[in-house]
């Protein structure tokens, strides 16, 4: 067995270091060359660095990589800093894979940077395919880099498509656990807590994406990450709520004959397929179905989220749209975590910036890398509006 070296972006989140964990359980199979991190867990990375030893690391911020190179000494790898050290860790074609779990459309340069570079991207920065889906997927088969999905429906999808036709498949239902609001009425959704948000009820994941599961925007976002990636209409992807987060998507062919995925709720397996694939690698334990109770379904409810559907909106009117909701998204979610607008102003930010900044049919990369800035900017004044409007009526009321 030749070893699989490994650039990883985004070690010290969670799909970061459930990598590491396959990594370790199978450490003839795999090596760390790089390690990129935004450099808030230090402690982490400086523990990750000395067990996984790397030739290369990259931290988002100069004092955290000045702070990491003081603490590794005198034997310590190569430590370098800012965004474009992180996407030249990503274009260093000494590496076979790149596993991309960096958080939002900040990873978009290192996927692009990756592409021709390495021999396989496997994807956890959804965003990415949100952001620049087209340019992506193109540069993609142009280059003949291999594209292995992480996310855990998309990782399904692509488990029950695999050597399929595709002119055999009638649509591609993506499963939602429905998250921690599920049965919230609209007016306790729109008032929620940083707390109640983040307390999913079947996933342990990043506080980002804790958020968008509560909106529901991540779905959409895996609607617009799945048309890209398996080149499929927006039209014939649909979202089934499933509480019990079993299935974790399901394949439907034109016979009315059902694929479906099952597993656990962890990340370690998709990471282990997307490394590995085609192989299989062996996982310990089994996954007991009798231990599972009914799994049930349930329709969506756009009213309740409507997150969910400004992002099909987006997904079918492709250009810019989905760039743009995607920054505006992050710029809202983060006001969010850090307490600045309540939950329900969420999609309100989404709807208003999408509004407003201006649509592009075809646009080229630079085109979308300026419509998620000017997202950017235009979400962040109406958080800023919101909050100053919100004084003023405190002052009065
Ligand atoms: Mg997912």
């Amino acid at each position: 067995m030749s070893v699989t070296t490994i650039t990883l972006l985004g070690s010290t989140g969670s799909i970061g270091r459930s990598t590491l964990d396959v990594v370790r359980d199978d450490p003839r199979r795999f090596r760390v060359a790089a390690l990129g991190a935004g450099g808030n867990d230090l402690d982490t990375l400086e523990r990750q660095v000395r067990e996984f030893s790397p030739r290369r690391v990259a931290v988002a911020g100069e004092a955290a990589a000045e702070e990491l190179s003081r603490r590794l000494g005198r034997r310590r790898p190569e430590v370098a800093a800012g965004p474009d050290a992180i996407a030249a860790l990503a274009a260093d074609n000494s590496s076979d894979c790149l596993v991309n779990a960096i958080v939002g459309a900040a990873g978009l340069g290192s996927t692009l940077a990756a592409i021709g570079a390495v021999k396989r991207i496997c994807l956890a920065n959804k965003e990415s395919l949100v952001a620049a889906g087209t340019v992506v997927m193109d540069r993609i088969e142009r280059e003949g880099t291999e594209l292995i999905p992480i996310d855990s429906e998309h990782s399904a999808l692509h488990q029950c498509l695999d050597g399929r036709k595709r002119e055999g498949i009638a649509r591609l239902v993506l499963t939602a656990s429905g998250g921690p609001f599920r049965k919230l009425s609209a007016a306790s959704i729109a008032s929620a807590s940083v707390g109640d948000a983040l307390a999913h009820p079947t996933w342990k994941m990043g506080r980002k994406i804790s958020i968008d599961s509560a909106t529901l925007m991540n779905k959409g976002l895996e609607v617009i990450e799945a048309m890209h990636l398996f080149r499929f209409p927006a039209d014939r992807i649909d979202v089934v709520i499933h509480p019990e987060s079993v299935i974790h998507s399901m394949v439907e062919f034109n016979d009315g004959s059902i694929l479906a995925q099952l597993g656990e709720t962890d990340m370690r397996h998709p990471v282990r397929y997307a490394l590995s694939y085609p192989e299989r690698m062996s996982a310990r334990g089994s996954f007991d179905l009798t231990a599972m109770g009914p799994l049930t379904f349930e329709a969506v409810d756009k009213k309740r989220f409507p997150c969910l559907a400004i992002a099909l909106d987006a997904a079918r009117k492709g250009g810019t749209a989905p760039a743009v909701m995607n920054a505006a998204n992050e710029v809202a979610v983060g006001a969010f975590l850090e307490e600045t607008i309540p939950f329900g102003a969420i999609p309100t930010i989404i709807r208003d910036t999408l509004g407003v900044v201006p649509f592009i049919e075809s646009p080229t990369l630079d085109d979308l890398l300026g419509a998620d800035l000017a997202a950017r900017a235009e979400a962040d004044r109406r958080v800023k509006n919101g909050v100053e409007e919100e004084a003023v009526r405190r002052r009065k009321g």
